[in-house]
């Protein structure tokens, strides 16, 4: 590299420290400042797709991924009150070949860990809120609430949905509550094995919610994702508490297998969140400043990507800063160009599913299912919820697309 970056990266969520792994492979010097006092046993599950697989494995966190994973049978669509089976899509078996990489369970907590393995201590200052950036020649400056700035070549806004870093370069505009409400738990299932819970993904679709669950802690818990339509508005951040009444008020009537897994939930694990999501930006870097993750891209969790594509940036923002030898005007036009169509058209579908998995109306529900019968009529292998370009995409072969790019332009 021509010259030495020093990159700031404001929050420490999961893109954030996959940014910095990846400046770190890239030989970058990258800062992580994080508002909260510590990292925690925050979140619950999350699935990590064949896509986001690749890029872990490409940052040296392949063992790792094995040992705190779980690696689902396949996805399975069910019907929300009879179990009926709506889709059965193979993942252990099919995804290597067919999308070059598994499809894993993983709890955050772990994920979270297994992207900091390796970043040397004291490259996070914890305890430290940014309230916004400047920008100052051909460097950019990060404030923080205790007074202190840093300069940096660039700044990454990794903040998450409320992001200041977004706000300072672009304005404040408010996210949108998406009628969503939604229900984390986990149920600890080590010593009290659950038979009629399937090493599967399970999408339990019923008229305005939807159900996933799936095992983590390599099959120590089970996960429980529980979404409905709500007019309420909850406060959207990973630690609003809720009490298994109020998870088992709010789906009455569904089968007795999910009744009786939520009444199995960890009371300590049960917490709630309102769904909110924001329109795909246009640009995302001015000057020397750039976002990254759900500061860039919130999105509805209903193809499970929000983590995963994170992770993908990331990856490909550190490919562009080292390809582009540090140069700014070329690498973050290719960072953009390379993530804002895949970005947006995920969080443009992620919608999209929300009503998919959500119909109400009995004959809509009918032709749903029997497209998801054909689908699979025509390819056993066909993803019920249909991701097959989600899953295929590869981001550690950007920078193939960056020279490719440059040869067109
Ligand atoms: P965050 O994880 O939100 O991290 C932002 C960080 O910035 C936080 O640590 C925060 O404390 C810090 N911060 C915020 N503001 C400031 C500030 N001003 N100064 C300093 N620090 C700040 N994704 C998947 O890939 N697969 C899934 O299966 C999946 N399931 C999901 C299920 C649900 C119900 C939900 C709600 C989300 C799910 N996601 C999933 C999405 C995923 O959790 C998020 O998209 C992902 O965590 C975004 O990562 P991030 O690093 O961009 O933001």
């Amino acid at each position: 590299m021509k010259k030495v970056m020093r990159v700031g990266i404001v929050g420490a969520g999961i893109g954030g420290v996959a940014l910095a792994k990846a400046l770190q492979q890239r030989g970058i010097e990258a800062h992580l400042f994080e508002r909260a006092a510590k990292f925690g046993e925050i979140g619950a599950g999350v699935q990590m797709t064949p896509n986001a697989a690749k890029v872990i494995e490409a940052l040296g966190g392949g063992a790792a991924l094995r040992r705190i994973g779980f690696l689902p049978q396949a996805m399975v669509g069910r019907n929300w009150n009879d179990a009926r089976e709506l889709f059965h899509t193979p993942l252990r078996e099919v995804c290597p070949q067919r999308f070059g990489a598994d499809f894993w369970h993983v709890h955050r907590a772990d994920l979270h860990a297994l992207l900091c393995e390796g970043l040397p201590p004291g490259q996070v200052r914890f305890n430290v809120s940014c309230t916004g950036v400047t920008q100052d020649g051909d460097q950019a400056v990060a404030h923080f609430s205790d007074g202190t700035r840093f300069e940096a070549d660039l700044i990454v806004g990794a903040d998450g949905i409320h992001s200041a870093v977004r706000d300072a370069i672009w304005g404040k505009t408010e996210s949108k509550f998406t009628g969503h409400m939604c229900w984390r738990a986990l149920v600890p299932v080590e010593q009290h094995p659950l038979p009629f819970v399937s090493p599967d993904a399970s999408f339990w679709m019923g008229p305005k919610a939807h159900i996933v669950t799936y095992y983590v802690k390599g099959g120590a818990a089970v996960n429980i994702v529980a979404v409905n339509e709500s007019p309420d508005w909850v406060a959207e951040s990973w630690t609003e508490p809720s009490t298994r009444e109020e998870l088992l008020a709010a789906f009455d009537g569904w089968h007795e297998n999910i009744i009786e897994l939520f009444q199995r939930t960890d009371r300590q694990q049960i917490f709630k969140w309102g769904l909110f999501d924001r329109d795909p930006m246009d640009r995302w870097s001015q000057g020397q400043v750039t976002l990254l993750g759900d500061a860039a891209h919130p999105m509805l969790p209903f193809l499970s990507q929000g983590a995963a594509m994170a992770i993908e940036d990331a990856y490909v923002l550190a490919a562009a800063l080292a390809h582009f030898d540090g140069d700014l005007a070329l690498a973050l036009p290719a960072y953009e160009a390379e993530r804002r169509p895949r970005t947006a058209r995920v969080q443009l579908e992620a919608r999209e599913r929300g009503r998919t998995y959500h119909i109400a109306n009995a004959q809509e529900q009918r032709e749903r299912d029997l497209a998801f019968q054909q689908a699979q009529a025509k390819d056993p292998n066909a993803v019920g919820i249909k991701a097959e370009w989600v899953y295929e995409y590869d981001a550690t072969r950007c920078e193939q697309r960056f020279d490719s790019a440059a040869v067109t332009a």
